[in-house]
């Protein structure tokens, strides 16, 4: 074997040796360069390159064989069959360029080898087709060496194949390609023996065809490298340029971007996202997995196993899925990322964007949407859906309305901003009592509501413990006040939803008022009935002064100066068709709500000053007034109508007015009431100490009398603190000149405690019950019969 390698290099001319070695080096690393294009080029042009890789590799080696067969055996005259010879460069092309340029395609390395091996062999058979163009000699192939050839390429070609890329992409793979070439090239030719005509020595030796063919390869090879070189170079440059623009693009984005592959490795991603995620350069590269980067993310950010093991395995199901994916990722430090995972064909793109900001606005505008603003707690919305959540969940639970007793007045008497510090207060001491368990809305002015959990005797027996911790003295920066709670309280298991349960709780509450403020009332059956027979009394009364059936009754007033009969208070009486005699403290009340009073407050001014008119001069006429008349623009012209059509002296007739009435509109009524007191009209204030009794009302109204509260002179007797009350306010009128008058007094005990302690006046059962005017008698001789 080795005498015949020394004869076959004999045999061959070095230099055509050489010059084949480097065209197949040349075509060499033109193949692997256009095979690493097609391997980086998008799938629509893969092809080309692919095409181009075939051509040259087939065309390189064809060449190769070609340039050396021109050194081999120059000693003999030796031609070349054309058509042969261009059938061998057609099989370079198909047998070892096309395998070994599809042999990038399969992932699996094992296919990749079986067709790096197809192009070994494809090498042997291009060899055996170009020697059998071989003319003008006899020529034995020997089929071990050529099989043996085939073997060697085979196995080159396969090796290349299946080996790692490692770091020099060019020198090993033209090595390989060049050793597995020249190695079929000479293994079979050393088993090659040819016989012919040997040349004469002083002729040139001519092999014209072989020549023009080969220098044509060399020179297609050497213009395809060029066009190659030149197309890459403008692709590339056309690249890199539009990578720039992208890079640039990519760093400045708003967003963070990762792009990974299918089998979870990251191909692409910005510093913003690193920046998002708390994660230094260092931290993260091009070619880090999935599970890595998520590690290091969680370690960034402070997770623990568990987490990042769940977020690890939720990215794996985000790719999986055929959708788009979006989620918000809250983190410790309150920051919140929305990532949108969007699945492309070669694996999937995630766009992170930073939206605490917009979730912080959207929160504090809901917020605003379900809270008070002054008070910070739930409006009329915030309680509407969380009565509605409970019923759902229907869980025990118990509706609590508070109606805060006297702050209007806190509000009329001392400012708004007192009335708001007030209300911050009373919404401070509920959350201080309720605990978080306690859900508290402000649905009104000075309307509260609480959603408790627990029902039965537990919500009666916290509304009690609420009524008396509203009533403890609220100190605010520029006075201290003091104001009470009514309560109407239903629980959710005595409604049948939101609405009816707000109902239910709404008519407890009106009863509690009703029944004189200052307490919680359960709703109860039959409440709701009541309030229908209300409505219905409603109606009636409208009806009633067309229909005549009001009439006044009169009592006296007497005088503790002189023992006299001095005045007589006129009240009004509701005979109705079917009830009977109606109290007013019924039906006024109603008649202030539908403003029927405002008529009837007309009528009772012009029966009583009619009635008076016929009394001897030094008798007096009380009338009482309501807030709403007094509130309503008319009353000075009802009242003059009244006094010009009797012909009663204005100085006869005195206004009772509640305490309540006279603070509603200090200004204004203050304006009203002079003008009337410029007519001689006196002015009384009417129940005092029931209201929010303030001093600063006497001082500022222009008052003749202090009528003092029936509750007061019936504790007196065995109350200090109502006595001292009657005491304190009989002296400050005495002192302000203002007539002071005792209410409801029913013994001689009573009558004679007041006349010590020096009051002007004094009205009640005692003295007379309210009676009718038998028609024309004199007021002392008016009828007993109330
Ligand atoms: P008021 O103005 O304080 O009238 C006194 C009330 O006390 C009257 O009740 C009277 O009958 C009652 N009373 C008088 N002396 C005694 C007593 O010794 N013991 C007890 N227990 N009660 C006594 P009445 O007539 O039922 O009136 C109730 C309230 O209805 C009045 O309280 C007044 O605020 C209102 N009212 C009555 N008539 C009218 C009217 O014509 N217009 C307006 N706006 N309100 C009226
Ligand atoms: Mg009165
Ligand atoms: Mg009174």
């Amino acid at each position: 074997m080795m005498s015949t390698f020394i004869a076959l290099l004999e045999s061959q001319a070095v230099s055509f040796v050489l010059a084949a070695a480097t065209i197949c080096a040349l075509s060499a690393g033109l193949m692997v360069h256009l095979l690493q294009k097609a391997e980086a080029a998008p799938r629509a042009r893969r092809i080309r390159w692919l095409l181009g890789a075939a051509f040259a590799a087939g065309l390189g080696v064809w060449t190769t064989h070609f340039m050396a067969m021109l050194g081999y055996r120059t000693d003999l005259i030796l031609g070349y069959d054309f058509g042969t010879t261009l059938v061998s460069a057609g099989i370079a092309v198909l047998a070892v360029g096309l395998p070994f340029a599809l042999s990038t395609l399969p992932s699996g390395r094992w296919l990749r080898g079986v067709l790096g091996a197809a192009s070994g062999l494809g090498i042997g058979v291009m060899h055996i087709t170009g020697m059998a163009a071989l003319e003008g000699c006899a020529q034995r192939q020997s089929l071990l060496a050529n099989g043996l050839a085939c073997l060697w390429g085979a196995a080159l070609l396969a090796l290349l194949r299946v080996l790692p890329r490692g770091r020099h992409p060019y020198g090993v793979p033209c090595l390989l390609i060049v050793l597995a070439v020249c190695g079929v090239h000479f293994i079979s030719l050393a088993g090659t023996v040819l016989e012919g005509q040997h040349i004469d020595r002083m002729l040139p030796n001519i092999q014209l065809s072989l020549s023009i063919l080969t220098a044509a390869g060399a020179a297609i090879l050497i213009l395809g490298a060029f066009l190659a070189l030149v197309a890459t170079r403008r692709f590339e440059a056309q690249e890199t340029a539009h990578l720039t623009v992208l890079a640039t693009a990519l760093q400045n984005m708003s967003n963070g971007i990762l792009k990974i592959s299918r089998t979870g490795t990251i191909e692409l991603y910005n510093q913003r996202l690193c920046g998002m995620l708390g994660l230094a350069p260092a931290d993260m590269f091009v070619g880090m997995r999935l599970d890595r980067f998520l590690q290091a993310t969680g370690d960034a950010n402070g997770w623990d196993a568990d987490r990042v093991a769940r977020v690890v395995r939720n990215h794996w199901l985000w790719l999986a899925k055929a959708e788009e994916t979006r989620v918000e990722h809250h983190f410790e430090d309150g920051r919140i990322l929305s990532i949108a995972c969007q699945p492309v064909e070669t694996g999937a793109v995630l766009t992170y964007d930073d939206v605490t900001r917009d979730r912080r606005a959207q929160e504090e505008i809901s917020h605003l949407a379900y809270h008070d603003p002054l008070t910070g707690l739930c409006n009329r919305r915030g309680l509407s859906e969380r009565m509605l959540a409970s019923h759902r969940s229907q869980e025990p639970s118990t509706l609590l309305l508070l109606d805060l007793d006297r702050f209007k007045s806190v509000n009329d008497t001392f400012g708004h901003s007192v009335g708001d510090q007030l209300l911050v207060a009373v919404a401070a001491r509920l959350r201080g009592h309720l605990g978080p368990e306690g859900f508290i809305a402000r649905h009104g002015g000075d309307e509260l509501a609480i959603l408790a959990p627990g029902d039965g005797a537990f919500g009666e027996a916290l509304a009690q413990r609420i009524v008396a911790e509203i009533e403890r003295p609220y100190a605010l920066d520029s006075v201290t006040v003091v104001i009470g709670c009514s309560i109407g309280v239903c629980s959710a298991r005595d409604s049948t939803g939101p609405d009816d349960l707000m109902q239910r709780a709404d008519i407890a509450l009106y009863e509690a008022k009703r029944r004189g403020r200052g307490q919680a009332m359960s709703y109860q059956p039959g409440m709701i009935e009541a309030i229908a027979e209300r409505g219905h009394l409603e109606n009636d009364l409208r009806a009633a002064l067309a229909q005549q059936q009001f009439h006044l009754v009169y009592q006296p007033i007497l005088s503790l100066a002189d023992d006299r009969i001095v005045s007589y208070e006129a009240l009004i009486r509701w005979n109705h068709p079917h009830r009977g005699l109606v109290s007013p403290a019924e039906f006024i009340p109603l008649a202030e709500d539908n403003g029927s009073i405002v008529p009837i407050g007309r009528w009772v001014l012009e029966q009583a000053c009619r009635e008076a008119a016929r009394w001897p001069a030094d008798q007096h006429l009380a009338v009482n007034v309501s807030a709403v008349q007094l509130r309503s623009p008319r009353l000075l012209s009802h009242v003059t109508d009244a006094l010009a059509r009797s012909g009663l002296p204005a100085h006869r007739l005195e206004l009772e007015l509640t305490e309540t009435a006279l603070v509603e509109d200090g200004r204004q009524i203050a304006h009203v009431l002079r003008s009337l007191r410029q007519l001689g009209i006196r002015i009384a204030m009417d129940d005092f100490g029931t209201g929010y009794s303030s001093l600063a009302h006497l001082r500022d109204l222009p008052l003749d009398r202090i009528k003092i509260d029936r509750s007061f002179v019936a504790a007196a007797l065995s109350d200090r603190q109502s006595l001292a009350v009657i005491k304190a306010v009989t002296q400050m009128g005495r002192d302000m000149g203002i007539a002071t008058l005792a209410e409801g007094v029913e013994t001689p005990d009573q009558l004679a405690l007041l006349r010590a302690i020096g009051c002007d006046a004094v009205q009640g059962y005692l003295i007379g019950r309210p009676a009718s005017v038998v028609q024309g008698r004199a007021p002392g001789e008016l009828d007993r019969a109330a």
